[in-house]
Order: C-alpha cells, then sequence, then structure tokens
C-alpha cells in the first residue's frame, strides 16, 4: 500500500510500504481524508527530526473496515491507569505514543487502530471536515484552561487554522475578539468568523492598537503564531489579572514587568476534547469547511507539502484526500 514516509528535511515522499497487521484489540482503518498541519512542516522544513522511515499525519479519517462506520482518528494513545490519566489529563499520559511522530501516522491507505482511538462521524459532516479535527480539539482545551467571561476583550494573535479557531470560539464564548495577523487574506476570515477588530501587524503596532481598543489591556491573550516576537508581545497585551494561552510553539522570552498578576500558561492537545470537536462540527457551531484553501491526492502528497510551504499559495489547511 502507499504510505507518506519520512526520509529527512525536505525528504518526504509517497512510498509503497507493507500493510498494518491487525493484530488483538486493533481494527482496520481505511484513510479517507486527512490534514496537513504545522508539525508536519517542521518536519518538512527540517526544524523538528524524528525516525527516518516513519509514515507521517495525525489529523486523519477513514473507514472502521469491521463496521463500516466512518470515524476521525485520535493520534495519541493513553493508558488509562498512570498518574496523569487517573487525573484525566490523558493527553500527558506516561506512557503515550503519538502518531505520526513516535509510532507510524495517518497518511498511509490503511492503519491499524485500537476503537478507543476512533471517534464515528455524523453523517452531515463531511471527509474533508472530518479531517480538520484537531485544532478544533486544541482550541476547545486552550479554551477550557482560559475560562473567559461573556464581554471579556480576547486578542488572537496569528490566524492561522488554530487562530481562526481560537477567533470562532471565543466568538462562541461571548467575547469580544481582536484578530492579530501579518496577512490580509486570513484577517479577511478572521472578519468573516466575527472578529470585532483586525490589526494587520506589518502596518500597525498590534500592542499598541490592543492597549487603545480595549483601554486596560485584553482580559485573556491567545498566542497562536508561535514566533518569538508574538510571544513577547504578550505580556504588554493582557490587562493586569488578565490569562494569556501559549497555543503556538513556544519560542522568545516574556518580560513579565508589565504583566503584574497575569496568568501564562501554555497548551497540548487532548484526546478528551476530541469527541466534541466532531459534535460541535455537525452542529454547524463550528467552521472547518471556510479553512480548507487547498485539496490534493495522498499520491500527490509532495505538491501538498510545497502547496503548504509556500506563502504566495495563501494557504491555510491543505487537505489530503484518498
Ligand atoms: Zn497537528
Ligand atoms: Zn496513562
Amino acid at each position: 500500500m502507499r504510505a507518506v514516509v519520512y526520509r529527512g528535511p525536505r525528504n518526504i515522499k509517497v512510498e509503497d510500504v507493507s500493510k498494518p497487521r491487525v493484530s488483538g484489540k486493533k481494527v482496520l482503518v481505511k484513510f479517507k481524508a486527512g490534514s496537513i498541519c504545522g508539525t508536519d512542516m517542521h518536519l518538512y522544513r527540517g526544524e523538528w527530526k524524528i525516525k527516518h522511515g516513519r509514515i507521517i499525519g495525525h489529523d486523519a479519517c477513514g473507514v472502521r473496515v469491521d463496521t463500516g462506520e466512518r470515524v476521525v482518528m485520535i493520534p495519541i494513545t493513553y493508558c488509562g491507569s498512570c498518574y496523569y490519566c487517573l487525573r484525566g489529563l490523558t493527553g500527558y499520559c506516561e506512557h503515550a505514543k503519538f502518531y505520526g511522530l513516535t509510532r507510524n501516522g495517518f497518511f498511509a491507505e490503511s492503519l491499524a487502530m485500537r476503537p478507543k482511538n476512533l471517534v464515528p462521524i455524523p453523517a452531515n459532516v463531511s471527509d474533508e471536515e472530518a479531517a480538520v479535527v484537531e485544532p478544533v480539539a486544541l482550541a476547545l482545551h486552550a479554551l477550557e484552561l482560559l475560562k473567559p467571561n461573556v464581554g471579556d476583550w480576547a486578542t488572537v494573535i496569528g490566524q492561522g487554522a488554530i487562530g481562526l479557531l481560537m477567533t470562532q470560539m471565543t466568538r462562541l464564548k461571548g467575547c469580544r475578539v481582536i484578530a492579530v495577523d501579518l496577512a490580509d487574506y486570513r484577517l479577511r476570515l478572521a472578519e468573516k468568523y466575527g472578529a470585532d477588530h483586525c490589526v494587520n501587524a506589518l502596518r500597525e503596532d498590534a500592542v499598541k492598537r490592543v492597549r487603545e481598543i480595549t483601554k486596560r489591556g485584553s482580559d485573556v491573550v491567545i498566542e497562536a503564531a508561535g514566533t518569538a516576537r508574538t510571544v513577547e508581545q504578550t505580556p504588554f497585551m493582557v490587562r493586569k489579572a488578565g490569562k494569556v494561552a501559549l497555543v503556538g510553539e513556544f519560542k522568545g522570552y516574556l518580560n513579565l514587568e508589565d504583566a503584574d498578576e497575569a496568568l501564562f500558561f501554555t497548551t497540548y492537545i487532548s484526546p478528551a476534547e476530541y469527541p466534541l470537536a466532531v459534535q460541535l462540527i455537525a452542529d454547524k457551531r463550528v467552521d472547518v469547511k471556510g479553512l480548507i484553501t487547498h485539496k490534493f491526492s495522498l499520491v500527490d502528497f509532495e505538491k501538498a507539502l510545497q502547496t503548504a510551504n509556500s506563502p504566495e499559495e495563501k494557504p491555510v489547511k491543505v487537505v489530503i484526500t484518498a
């Protein structure tokens, strides 16, 4: 069967590999659709490394061969009995494996999965929508920790897939939203999703604009761009005793002098949020369709990666189909 195999930076290829063995508690799942995530791009650009020969991909859906059910695949395994699992923190399981990083991932024609890592997909959710669940789950997890109040100012820095979902979902929570990005096409999407103010940080001083709009600083700040510069701006944007979620990859140094009592935290995805993420898409409370800018078939994966890596193509989510 065909699969997308990591051979090193800028060297991720569609290859023929042997079919997965279905044994014990696992069932066979045929790949339907998946999406490329920032993590895959880190691997492509050589910023992160994994074992050579590993199949990548960790946001995807497929069909269970034994029941015919369409399912979303959860990329983290968890044991259910370690220190973290017993406290409901399955995302930090001490025996966790991450598909597409520490074990073979989802960009393959078929996979062997444990049923507990599969979430059934309602009939009104398309395969392509079910290919973009991870950022919804991540946004849900960040919101769970932020707990914003109705009417709070929420500043979302970075309007990629995760940022755009944070924009949508802070609106769902009743927040007033300031969307910050460097690209107008992404800010236009943020506006479509209900952002009250859109700030292009190439043209305006984002910190100054946020303080002007909110008067005393933003009640909550969500950093979803993952650059040193944007991470370092967060203490100057948040109001006293506000909260900052560092959702993007954390780099840089926080100068906390200006933040007084603010709470800063990092986040990671959790398997617990997947069923609700799928349900919110089915209920049309969260839109992922509008994030899909490009589609490629699995055999054209290299073209898909090049597109996701080309700013001039204006990619948000690049979807891969069987
Ligand atoms: Zn991801
Ligand atoms: Zn565990």
